[in-house]
């Protein structure tokens, strides 16, 4: 029973944020037309209300369908388009292609750092392309080539800038990420031995009980303890100590089933959580462990290391106090302890 951290990686991409740019997109541009429209600008106007409904499709392709990727297509694409015109067109007075700077940062955002630059390389290259047909071939605005050369150096600026800080703002994210795993990591784990920690053993027991409460099936723990451990300690120094924990912890690991736990309870005590386990299996996973770690030789630095465990094994129920049966499972152990350790009691 391997508890995972779990963490949202999506959300760089901010889905709620695409949605908003639909929904401002919507918003100015149906402004815009309006505007034009009082401006006798009818095809400007028309363009205009087209792009808003463009921009409705994408707000409502998240919200009712949630299909961010086509939201962001539609949102991200539409604005191209409209880029396109207005700079085909000249928009009002020429001042169309003033437009053309707000495509960096939203395709960076809408399509993250590598996609985004890609389409922005695309959209920089039609522009041009818009800017530089001969106006004899096709009739368009006509900008003086400083203009066009000044827009483009412009815009290619802005792209830089916010390529830097969506390259930042993504760097930051990842480590707000790492960050945050290493705190749960800490937060549910042991560090010396990978084992969940005493706190997190707690929690997978409370959580237990609930389940008991439902199905009725019985649930044993064992409490283990390494057989003078002090000693170990002494001969071989507390590193050498350390060493044979996490080899115990592996050994642990790897002899119980799927749906069991192993956490280090503390010090050199280790809690076997064996949940839907009759009191027969429970004494079979613990003799199997116990036998286990007997035949095993520990190697510390050349060293072969001997090591014993005793096990105390209690049986928790559904309305039982946690401290209370832990408290049985350690008077067990000491039994297990006086009787002469190596052993399982009862
Ligand atoms: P027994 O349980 O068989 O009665 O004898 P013991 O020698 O194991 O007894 P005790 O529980 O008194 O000693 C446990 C020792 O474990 C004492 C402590 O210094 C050592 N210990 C606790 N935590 C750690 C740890 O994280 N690393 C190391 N190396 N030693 C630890
Ligand atoms: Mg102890
Ligand atoms: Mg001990």
């Amino acid at each position: 029973m391997r508890r995972q951290v779990k963490l949202n990686n999506d959300e760089l991409h901010q889905p709620e944020v695409v949605s908003l740019f639909a929904l401002v997109g919507m918003s100015i541009t149906g402004l815009m037309a309006i505007i034009g429209l009082f401006n006798n600008k009818i095809a400007l106007a028309a363009a205009l209300f087209f792009a808003s409904f463009i921009y409705f499709i994408g707000y409502i392709s998240y919200k009712k369908f949630n299909n961010i990727v086509l939201s962001s297509a539609i949102v991200l694409y539409s604005l191209y388009l409209l880029m396109f015109y207005l700079v085909y067109t000249g928009g009002v007075e020429h001042t169309g292609p003033l437009w053309i700077f707000i495509v960096a940062p939203v395709s960076l955002f809408v399509h993250g750092l590598k996609r985004g630059l890609a389409d922005i390389a695309l959209f920089i290259t039609l522009i041009s392309f818009i800017m530089f047909i001969p106006t004899d071939s096709i009739a368009h605005a006509n900008y003086s080539t400083e203009f066009k050369l000044r827009l483009i150096y412009s815009f290619l600026t802005v792209t830089f800038l916010s390529a830097l800080y969506e390259y930042s703002r993504g760097k930051s994210y990842q480590r707000i990420v790492e960050l945050s795993k290493k705190y749960q990591q800490l937060a549910h784990f042991d560090p010396l031995t990978q084992l969940s920690n005493r706190r997190d053993a707690l929690a997978i027991l409370k959580q237990e009980q609930a389940r008991i409460l439902r199905n009725d099936e019985p649930l044993f723990i064992v409490l283990c303890d390494v057989d003078h451990f002090k000693k170990i300690n002494d001969q071989y120094g507390h590193n050498g100590g350390d060493a044979v924990l996490i080899e115990l912890a592996q050994i642990f690991a790897k002899n119980i089933r799927e749906q069991d736990c192993v956490a280090r309870w503390g010090g050199e005590e280790f809690l076997f959580i064996l949940p839907q386990t009759s009191a027969i299996n429970a004494k079979v996973i613990a003799e199997k462990v116990r036998e286990k770690i007997d035949q095993q030789v520990i190697i510390y630095q050349g060293n072969k290391i001997k090591v014993t465990v005793s096990m105390g094994i209690a049986q928790l129920n559904a309305k039982q106090n946690i401290d209370e049966v832990i408290n049985r499972a350690d008077n067990y152990l000491y039994q297990a302890k006086s009787a002469g350790r190596n052993q399982i009691f009862p």
